[in-house]
């Protein structure tokens, strides 16, 4: 397929990456040899050109794979463990489980596979009611759909995107009032920073309900002493192509619960109860990690260390750059134990002067990619309709927010490049106030649905 095709199907298909398609022709060692990870000797053919290093795109969060990765594929290729379970998948789920001080870890297909098999395991079903942050990726509302239970999207705190956890007390007091159960909280560690789980965990264990964390973009952050992952009964880590760490496509599910993850692990496999017939008692999913994908998420789990550095010093980069330009901030700018998978700037038009979306397209033409913040999942069509408890913070930074390039693959030239245009963009930008930006003016979303029932 063409480079033109395939950004065409990407586009089309409305995919849900931050990440350019990995490009063909590009090979391994270029992209790690430019990013100056893992050096090892190549062999084989030398790598094809890919163009003028100047001009080239730069993506929000393309994959990092390296000849590491390479080399930990082909020896699984070699150890004849294709179909599809095998050692690498035991052991990847044991250095994943061991990495983040968790007891269990079960690898699955996508992270959204490992969302919905923590709610089924914890017995989530028709009827039941699943706190979920509106400001996140609809997997995570997805997930909790495929159960047949209803999400209740609650809003999010202004400085870091986090479920607003005084909401979530507020929503569990009533509910209880009026006698009725919320049967989980799925809290989302947005783009890689913890959400305030000293003050939410002591509040759902005190109303009895199961915290599933979405670490989704998370791994390799912590909150205090604690890696992200190790909140809440379950957690899942997803490792698409667009996250820090990568096996293509792929997730993980831990718990310090044994019996969670056997049951989790039996639902991932067809449930199929353990007779040479394949007796079933139960409807399965088809949910496990190939054992040649473990193998990529093996290698990369040797280099996440030096991947989430690469990540916190593009931060850096982005904070001094921004740190005197007046109505803009970064998300999440105080959380020190953030692994940095996405930077964020978050523009006040009224004081700075430009809309988020002005530099967006001042970027776009030099070939950077950035993207807005989600569009929250009350003010999707799909989940018009759904109860929800709002602030209008989400809302905001959906449409303030702009995510810039932050993959661990990003050169110091291509850091140099996005920078020198932002500068650019700053230096020519009028410094007088606009007025204050109509909602929507870029993304165009509805009015806060009148349509949201009371809970
Ligand atoms: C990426 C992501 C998911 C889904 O993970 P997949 O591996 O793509 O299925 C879920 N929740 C959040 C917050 C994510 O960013």
């Amino acid at each position: 397929m063409s480079k033109t095709a395939h950004q065409t199907l990407w586009q089309l298909k409305g995919l849900k990456t931050t990440c350019g398609p990995f490009e063909p022709g590009r090979s391994f060692d270029e992209s790690s040899s430019r990013s100056g990870v893992g050096a090892t000797p190549r062999r084989g053919p030398p790598p094809t050109p890919v163009g003028d290093a100047v001009t080239a795109r730069i993506h929000l969060s393309p994959p990092d794979v390296g000849p590491l990765e390479e080399s930990f594929v082909i020896a699984a290729v070699r150890s004849g463990w294709i179909a599809p379970l095998g050692p690498e998948v035991d052991a990847f789920e044991q250095e994943t489980a061991a990495r983040v001080d968790r007891a269990y870890g079960l690898a699955t297909n996508s992270g959204t596979a490992a969302l919905h098999l923590s709610l089924l395991a914890l017995g989530i079903g028709p009827g039941d009611r699943v706190v979920v942050p509106t400001l996140t990726f609809a997997a995570t509302a997805n997930a909790v759909v495929y159960t047949g239970a209803e999400p209740v999207f609650v809003d999010c705190e202004a400085g870091t995107g986090n479920l607003d956890v005084p909401l979530v007390a507020d929503l569990l007091r009533r509910h209880d009032i009026e006698g009725r159960q919320v049967a989980a909280v799925v809290p989302v560690d947005m783009f890689g920073s913890c959400v305030d789980y000293d003050a939410l965990l002591p509040i759902c264990e005190q109303a009895g309900v199961p915290v599933v964390e979405d670490a989704a973009e998370a791994l390799g952050a912590t909150r205090g002493a604690r890696p992200a992952g190790t909140f809440g009964q379950a957690s899942a880590f997803s490792f698409n192509g667009n996250k820090i760490l990568t096996t293509s496509g792929g997730g993980m599910l831990l718990s310090d619960d044994g019996d969670l993850i056997a049951h989790a692990r039996y639902l991932a496999t067809q449930a199929r109860q353990p007779v040479a017939h394949y007796e079933h008692t139960d409807i399965g999913y088809n949910y496990r990690l190939s054992n040649l994908l473990a193998a990529v998420g093996r290698a990369q789990l040797r280099r996440l260390d030096s991947m989430i550095e690469r990540r916190r010093a593009h931060r850096s980069r982005y904070a001094e750059l921004f740190a005197n330009v007046p109505g803009v901030r970064l998300l999440a700018a105080e959380d020190g134990g953030a692994n940095c998978w996405l930077t964020t700037v978050v523009v006040d038009a009224g004081q700075a002067g430009w809309h988020a979306a002005d530099l967006g397209a001042h970027l776009a033409a030099a070939d950077i990619e950035t993207r807005p913040v989600w569009k929250p999942m009350h003010l999707q069509p799909v989940f018009a309709g759904a109860r929800a408890v709002l602030t209008g913070a989400a809302q905001t930074l959906f449409e303030n927010g702009l995510t810039l390039p932050s993959g661990s693959a990003m050169t110091a030239d291509q850091v140099d490049r996005v920078c020198g245009r932002i500068r650019d963009f700053l230096r020519h930008r009028p410094s007088t106030r606009l007025e204050v930006p109509e909602p929507g003016r870029r993304h165009d979303p509805e009015p806060a649905s009148a349509a949201v029932p009371a809970l």
